[in-house]
Formats: C-alpha cells, sequence, structure tokens
C-alpha cells in the first residue's frame, strides 16, 4: 500500500487531521527537519489507540513527539507514521498537592498552575520549552531539580493498546535519563506532587530563573537547548567554550558565542550542517580534554 493510501486509510479511522509529508521543522524548535511520511496529532486517547493498532497492524514504524524541544529530525526526513502529542493531550487540574497534567499539556502551564495554587517545588521548570511527555521521558532538569523528583504516576498507552499506570518510584530516573526511554509506549498522563509555597516566594524565584536564562542563553535564535550532557563532574559548555568551539559555524549552524552547549540556526541550517559541527565540536573537546561529549538531544530520521 502506499503512503498515500495509508493515510487515507488512518483518516477513515479517526476524527484527528492525518498530514502526508509534513514538513517536521514546523514542529521542532531548532526549525529544522525533513518531512515525516505521515503526522497525526491526535485530538484524544480513542484517536491516539486507534492510529497505535493501525501501525501494529500495517507494521509502518511509528515515532511519538512532543514540542519538539528536544530533537535534532534530519533531513530525509521520517518514515512511517509521526504521533505528536500536543493540544489533545492538555488537560491540568489540580488537587490538594496534586497536579494531573496530560502528556501534550506546555511546562510553563504545568509551572503556571503549581504557582497559582500555592505548590511549591516546580520553580526549576520555568523556562524549559517542552511538553509534560517529553520532560517525563527526558527527566527535563535544571538548577538542581528534575522532574522525576515530583513525579507520583505516569500513565502510558503502549503501541499494543494497554493503558498503563506507572509507579513514579519506579522509572529509573537518571540524568535526562528515565525507564520510559526507548519504551513502545507514549506518556499520556502524569501526576505530580507538589508541597505548600507562598504564591509569592514561588512567582520571584521563577522569575529569577527565566531572568537567568534570558541572560545566559541565546534565546532569540532556534535552538534545541544544550546538545551535549554534561560530563561527570565537568559542563559540556565550558568544555566546548575551552577547546575554542564558540563561534564556529557549518552553514547556518553555529556555536552559540553566548552559551557554548547551544547550536543556534542563524537561519537556514539544515540537520546535516548540525550533525557536522557537533562531530567537529566533539572532535576538538576529545582532542583538548580527551572526553568524549555525549549528546543529550535526540536524532531522529533518515538523512
Ligand atoms: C531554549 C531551550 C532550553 C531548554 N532548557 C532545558 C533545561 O533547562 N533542562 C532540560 O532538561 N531540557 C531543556 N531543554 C530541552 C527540552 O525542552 C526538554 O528536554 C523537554 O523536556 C523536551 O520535551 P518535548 O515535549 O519538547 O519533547 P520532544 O523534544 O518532542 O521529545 C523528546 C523525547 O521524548 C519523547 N517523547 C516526547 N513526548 C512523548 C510522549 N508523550 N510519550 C512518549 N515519548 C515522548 C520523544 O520520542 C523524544 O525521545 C531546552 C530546550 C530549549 C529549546
Amino acid at each position: 500500500m502506499s503512503v498515500p493510501d495509508h493515510c487515507g486509510e488512518i483518516s477513515r479511522l479517526i476524527n484527528s487531521p492525518v498530514m502526508f509529508r509534513e514538513p517536521m521543522h514546523l514542529h521542532t524548535s531548532w526549525r529544522i527537519g525533513g518531512p515525516a511520511e505521515i503526522f497525526v496529532e491526535p485530538r484524544g486517547i480513542e484517536d491516539l489507540r486507534a492510529v497505535l493498532t493501525y501501525a501494529a497492524q500495517s507494521g509502518l514504524p511509528l515515532t511519538v513527539i512532543g514540542a519538539g524541544t528536544n530533537l535534532l529530525v534530519r533531513d530525509g526526513g521520517i518514515s512511517g507514521i509521526v504521533l505528536k502529542i500536543g493540544g489533545g493531550f492538555s488537560g491540568i487540574r489540580v488537587d490538594g498537592e496534586t497536579i494531573t497534567a496530560g502528556g501534550g499539556a506546555k511546562l510553563h502551564r504545568l509551572a503556571a498552575a503549581a504557582r497559582d495554587a500555592g505548590l511549591g517545588g516546580f520553580e526549576f521548570i520555568a523556562g524549559i520549552p517542552g511538553s509534560v511527555g517529553g520532560a517525563v521521558v527526558m527527566n527535563a532538569g535544571a538548577y538542581g531539580s528534575s522532574v522525576g523528583d515530583r513525579v507520583v504516576e505516569v500513565t502510558c498507552l503502549g503501541y499494543q493498546g494497554d493503558l498503563l499506570c506507572l509507579d513514579g518510584r519506579r522509572l529509573d530516573w537518571g540524568y535526562r535519563k528515565s525507564a520510559l526511554q526507548g519504551k513502545e509506549s507514549v506518556v499520556v498522563e502524569a501526576v505530580f506532587r507538589g508541597y505548600p509555597r507562598d504564591k509569592d516566594l514561588i512567582s520571584s524565584d521563577m522569575e529569577k530563573i527565566l531572568g537567568s536564562r534570558r541572560a545566559k542563553q541565546p534565546l532569540e535564535y532556534p535552538s534545541a537547548g544544550s546538545v551535549f550532557k554534561n560530563p561527570p563532574g565537568n559542563y559540556a559548555g565550558k568544555l566546548i567554550q575551552d577547546a575554542g568551539c564558540q563561534g564556529m559555524r557549518v552553514g547556518d549552524a553555529q556555536v552559540s558565542t553566548k552559551h557554548a552547549n547551544f547550536i543556534i540556526n542563524l537561519g537556514k541550517a539544515t540537520a546535516s550542517d548540525v550533525l557536522k559541527l557537533i562531530a567537529a565540536v566533539r572532535e576538538k573537546v576529545m582532542e583538548k580534554f580527551g572526553v568524549s561529549l555525549e549528546m543529550e538531544v535526540k536524532v531522529l530520521g533518515r538523512d
């Protein structure tokens, strides 16, 4: 069956739009990426389940994305189905000290909901631009805290259509790591726990964090945040800076002069430009310090 035929079949099964050859640069914060053969942003759990079942039966490969803020999609695009977990899963509700948020809810809304309810523990999230699902899978973090610290429970839909309720204490949280990475499941909801805290103190901490991000990060350019993980006991940004990589450029991809662990898109950067620049940076850091930098950003798709 051809890809347009698959699109037609999926469209008949669900009420959400199904796109053929959707440009992924529209769905990544780097503004880079070739087309997804089939792109679906499900409006709810039934459509999500229907697409998962269709993928399992047809053997089409499946890729799940959230807000696309930690992704590099190669220029050849992504084969099979890309499922974006977004607005259809964006509900947030507060109940006492717990907050239940859909996998597609934006992190800034989670942080705002916590602040408005007088719940502390979510201040560090201010300025991380992803979705709840992406943040849980990546165990996103900053300023000494990470999302896993606050997770009580995660609800996932497995690729076979099975709904799983996972205990937050058993998700093997690590530095930008969780047991959900590489699992054939979609995060549809997560429950977090905060603690009572004065709203004004929460607000002022969030403002400080946002100010510090604006001062240190090149937020005026498209990027995916930090490209590399910090090696144990060191900072990737410092190693890259001390290896003299700031300002290095391939095409329109440039190692930021403001924050060395950011690669910015000056306009028309391609994934191939970014990957060449990443290779050059890794080589320089290896040459100078003997450290092998590990990627934090996830690379998807084909050349
Ligand atoms: C300016 C900037 C600053 C940033 N600062 C930080 C920071 O301080 N700390 C930090 O940790 N990160 C930071 N990031 C990176 C990024 O925002 C986080 O990693 C975020 O949690 C990714 O969420 P996302 O929804 O964009 O996920 P995506 O980038 O869409 O996906 C990331 C991974 O999660 C998977 N995934 C996404 N959603 C789901 C889901 N619902 N179910 C199953 N799998 C899913 C994807 O398959 C992929 O493997 C920054 C990025 C930018 C652009």
